[in-house]
């Protein structure tokens, strides 16, 4: 997409996720703006979605939105496919993978987050991380592998071939375990009747006492009941010392035979925070001004996942899809406020509250800045209505999303063959009894 509009204010975004997204929406509307939109991928990844990929509930085309679609008649956005590896505060630029650089009047840093592993030996190299569509499609296809492999040589599962073990207790480790435990204990006895998946293991490590951590102690015991209901096992108060080819091994000095160790233990800000000539605060993440600019460059704005923005006493807001949206459209219309000079404010959170999913019918969900609580099937509704209004402002098809949840509130245990046939992603093959 090319913009005619050469003469105007030209802001150069790295990230189209919730914040870049949202951030070059609003400019596109302004007629004094040309947006460059610079994104590794060329797609918005949902990620609230991601486990529901992972665990075969949706196909990764229904999670990643094209940003020629999203974009889809604005001409103003310029769309630029490909990784910022360094960005130059002061002269508003970026430097792409292939050496050339593009300068901004202003420059808009959304880059999001990534995995933390935390220095644990092994993590980086065995861990299946949970933070992209390609991580997701990767913890499917080792689900398939190990379901295969096991119903080819059922001995298998004594060595651990059904052992599924995730690491964190948070949003994302009580969500991926909820899911996991439908597939293995639901789904698969219908595609492998032969599998006796009562073997089957599925073992959330948190070094936290509690799940759910920010959430309420109501909510804690009610994750954890629901989980263990579904056959989870929690080991919670230890934390994971190693992860192997084929083990992981605890603080408490156990160690769980393994191939799969799903990560939900931690995110630090992406790497062009580091790389921007920028000073670095919490989880790496780029400390903000109350408008959402980089203290020393009133001209740069970090936004969403990639930034610490300010709140009240509190030290920043979390990183949710509903703030890296918000505060995305905010930096756009602080840097609408500078061209038309009626100047700049600071950014206030409209607080949705915080919710998660944990399977059919039970979820929890604390609503609203004051955090009204509910769980089971309300809270189940909350999140579905949540998400379905983070996707449309992403500009994004709710078609994909509607049929998921008739499906998943009807008919529970259905998958569609192709959910569950294996796709090309590169994984190697296990290669059993030959490691440790
Ligand atoms: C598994 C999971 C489940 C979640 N569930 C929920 C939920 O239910 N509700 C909720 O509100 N939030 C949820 N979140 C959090 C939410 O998804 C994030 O807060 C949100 O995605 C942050 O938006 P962002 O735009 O800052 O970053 P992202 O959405 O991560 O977008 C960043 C973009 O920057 C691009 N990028 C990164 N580095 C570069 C580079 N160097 N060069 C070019 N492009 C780059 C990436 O490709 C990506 O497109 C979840 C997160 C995860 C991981």
């Amino acid at each position: 997409m090319e913009s005619n509009r050469s003469s105007s204010t030209h802001i150069v975004i790295v990230g189209g996720g919730f914040a870049g997204v949202a951030c070059a929406k609003v400019l596109a509307e302004d007629s004094r703006t040309r947006v460059t939109l610079v994104d590794q991928n060329g797609y918005h990844q949902f990620q609230p979605l991601l486990y529901q990929v992972a665990t075969a509930e949706l196909a990764g085309r229904d999670m990643a939105f094209d940003h020629t679609e999203v974009f889809r008649g604005q001409d103003a956005v310029t769309l630029v496919r490909s990784e910022v590896v360094a960005a130059d505060a002061d002269q508003r630029s970026v430097t792409l993978s292939d050496g050339g650089t593009i300068t901004g009047d202003y420059l808009v840093l959304a880059a999001g987050a990534q995995p933390n592993f935390f220095h644990t030996p092994g993590a980086q190299e065995f861990a299946f991380p949970l933070y992209s569509l390609t991580d997701a499609r990767r913890v499917r296809e080792r689900v398939l592998q190990l379901f295969a492999d096991a119903s080819a040589k059922p001995e298998l599962i004594d060595e651990g071939a059904l052992n599924f073990v995730i690491v964190g207790g948070g949003p994302t480790g009580v969500e991926i375990a909820g899911a996991l435990s439908e597939l293995v204990y639901d789904v698969m006895p219908h595609r492998y009747p032969n599998l006796a998946v009562a073997g089957a293991r599925i073992i959330l490590v948190d070094l936290g006492r509690a799940l759910l951590a920010p959430f309420s102690d109501e909510s804690h015991t009610y994750a954890a009941t629901q989980l263990q209901q579904r056959g989870v096992e929690l080991r919670l108060g230890t934390a994971v010392t190693e992860v192997a080819r084929d083990h992981v091994s605890l603080r408490d000095k156990t160690t769980i035979p393994t191939h799969l160790v799903i990560w939900g233990g931690g995110e630090s800000a992406s790497a062009i925070a580091g790389n921007a000539g920028i000073g670095q605060g919490r989880g790496g993440r780029i400390d903000v001004r109350p408008d959402l600019s980089v203290p020393g460059h009133p001209n740069v704005f970090a936004v969403g996942d990639v930034a610490n923005i300010p709140h009240g006493d509190e030290r920043a807001l979390p990183q949710l899809g509903s703030v890296a949206q918000q505060s995305g459209a905010w930096a756009a219309k602080n840097i609408i406020g500078d061209i038309g000079g009626t100047g700049r404010e600071s950014f206030h959170y409209r607080d949705k509250g915080i919710m998660a999913m944990i399977g059919r019918k039970a979820a929890v969900a604390e609503i609203g800045p004051h955090r009204h609580e509910l769980h089971g099937r309300l809270a189940f509704a909350s999140w579905l209505g949540v998400h379905a209004e983070l996707l449309a402002n992403a500009g994004a098809e709710l078609r994909a999303f509607v049929a998921w949840a008739e499906e998943f509130y009807f008919r529970p245990h259905h998958r569609s063959a192709e959910l569950l046939d294996p796709e090309q992603v590169e994984l190697p093959r296990i290669h059993w009894g030959q490691s440790r």
